[in-house]
């Protein structure tokens, strides 16, 4: 198939055409989650940005296996080797065990996304169910020579490597910044830059989780699960690696050196990272006890569909500058939206079901034209017979669409092509047809049904009716349930309906 996409290359920092392993496939794989804390905000923007990128690979006709891994175990509060253990912190905080810990926050992670329209990848794995494929790649890093055991833990020799810093212009001093001054150094490692790949119960004694291995009971190092898992499901060749900026250094460094020691060869071609979402005072983290979350954001009653397009409203290489301000207008800008095609729905007569219908069957028309590099325009045309959309008008804003995300993930041209089929003169049909196909890689619900809006109560009516229902329960009280009933007809005969549940009488106009 016809390579249509884009992508900055981390590896590279450049632009390059992305040309996968396999015509028509990808491998994707996404650094998960360590599951000991809710999400923050900052790091789901990360997620975000790697669903749309998914979804353009998917919209442009590509077959799409992603992998991500939940890191329930071995993941140091400092992301080179030292400090507390990050689940164990989240147990001791919540008193409750290790994996209690890991079930609650990966189902919170889980629901998170759903509330950000994030597809959940086609494989999602804890690094506690592949203990013995870390070891067995440990095993063979040690054959090779690439590995040494010191203070009973195994490490990773750096100096076996022709090159270590392999993300390009960064210099040893930039590195360093990442490590923190107030930690001990590891007296173990031969080499700064070494990294541990298996503990032993000689580095924490309350290690909840410990496995046997030939080097003694202990647990895995960070980097090596990503390594690991990612393996397990995609094979010895990656497409594109995920994550987010601070996973470049020492995570992503240290996953290519363990990967390509252990391969004997190149691992991944294109490494994909979304930059950090700041406030005013720089980046925000848990780190730092900012804890943002998805939550947080509902409790001051915003949608997460407004923190998903403020995300897509700007470019995933480009820091991102959060503030309740800036929600606001882009609540306004989706509210807008939303009207217009709402309206346009009314016009065509077509609710979300029916227009998705007709969506699905035009879109598979045209990824299996793209897949197969077969005749557009004939693909299309079968596809809408009968119906009022535009096969030209439809296969040129689709053209569009892909040039502009498909263009490094360019989601704010994205969302402008939105505009654009909105202030075109196509028909109300061709509109629709034509979001729904992009709200599939955009996933901002811009064409769902939604409840009308409930008319204002009127608050002199309220008064009476909330009088009235007190009065019902002194009635009540008083076992006088002739005057109770009367007052529920009462209330009837003026329109409103009311209900005894266990948190008290509640009403409705009917
Ligand atoms: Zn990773």
């Amino acid at each position: 198939m016809e390579n249509k996409i884009q992508l900055f290359n981390t590896l590279t920092r450049k632009t390059e055409k992305f040309i996968p392993n396999e015509d028509g496939k990808v491998a994707m794989y996404t650094c998960g989650p360590t599951v000991y804390h809710f999400a923050h905000i900052g790091n789901l923007r990360s997620y975000i940005m790697e669903d749309v990128l998914e979804k353009t690979l998917r919209y442009a006709g590509y077959d799409v296996k992603r992998v991500m891994n939940i890191t329930d175990v071995g993941h140091l509060s400092s992301d080179a080797d030292t400090g507390e253990d990050k689940m164990l912190k989240g147990a001791k905080r919540e008193h409750k065990t290790v994996m209690e810990i890991a079930k609650f926050y990966t189902d919170a992670f889980k629901t998170d996304c759903e509330k950000l329209n994030i597809k959940w990848p086609d494989v999602v794995e804890p690094a506690t169910n592949c203990i013995s494929e870390f070891i067995h790649m440990i095993e063979v890093l040690l054959e090779k020579g690439y590995a040494y055991k010191a203070g009973e833990n195994i490490y990773f020799d750096t100096s076996k490597l022709k090159e270590y810093y392999v993300f390009g212009n960064q210099s040893e001093e930039e590195l360093l910044v990442g490590v923190r001054d107030d930690v001990e150094e590891d007296t173990n490692k031969r080499n700064k830059n070494d990294f541990v790949l298996w503990f032993t119960k000689s580095k924490f004694e309350d290690q909840a989780l410990k496995w046997d291995s030939p080097w003694g009971v202990g647990y895995p190092g960070w980097h090596i699960e990503c390594s690991c898992i990612s393996m397990k499901h995609l094979g010895e060749y990656m497409d594109i690696h995920c994550g987010g900026i601070d996973n470049m250094f020492p995570h992503h460094t240290n996953e290519i050196a363990q990967s390509e020691s252990y391969l004997g060869h190149k691992w991944v071609n294109y490494w994909f990272h979304v930059h950090h979402l700041n406030d005013r005072n720089g980046k925000m983290s848990k780190s730092k006890g900012d804890i943002l979350t998805v939550s947080t954001l509902e409790g001051k009653g915003i949608d997460p569909m407004i923190y998903r397009l403020f995300c897509l409203q700007s470019h995933y290489r480009k820091p991102l500058e959060f503030s309740y301000d800036v929600l606001d207008n882009v609540k306004n800008g989706y509210d807008k939206l939303i009207k217009k095609i709402d309206s346009l729905k009314t016009e065509a007569g077509l609710d979300h079901k029916a227009l998705s219908e007709l969506s699905l069957k035009i879109e598979k028309a045209r990824k299996t034209a793209e897949r197969y590099s077969k005749d557009m325009n004939e693909s299309i045309a079968k596809a809408v017979k009968g119906t009022e959309v535009d096969a030209t008008a439809y296969i040129d804003f689709s053209d569009k669409f892909l040039a502009a995300v498909g263009n490094d993930i360019n989601t704010s041209s994205g969302i402008t092509v939105v505009y654009d089929v909105l202030g075109s003169n196509l028909n109300a049909v061709t509109k629709l047809v034509l979001i729904d196909a992009f709200d599939q890689v955009l996933s901002l619900n811009l064409t769902v049904d939604r409840p009308e809006p409930k008319a204002a109560v009127d608050p002199e009516l309220e008064a009476f009716v909330l009088s009235k229902i007190e009065e019902r329960k002194e009635a009540k009280k008083n076992k006088d349930f002739a005057k109770a009933d009367a007052i529920r007809e009462e209330l009837l005969n003026k329109g409103v309906a009311i209900k005894d549940t266990r948190e008290g009488t509640v009403w409705e106009l009917v």
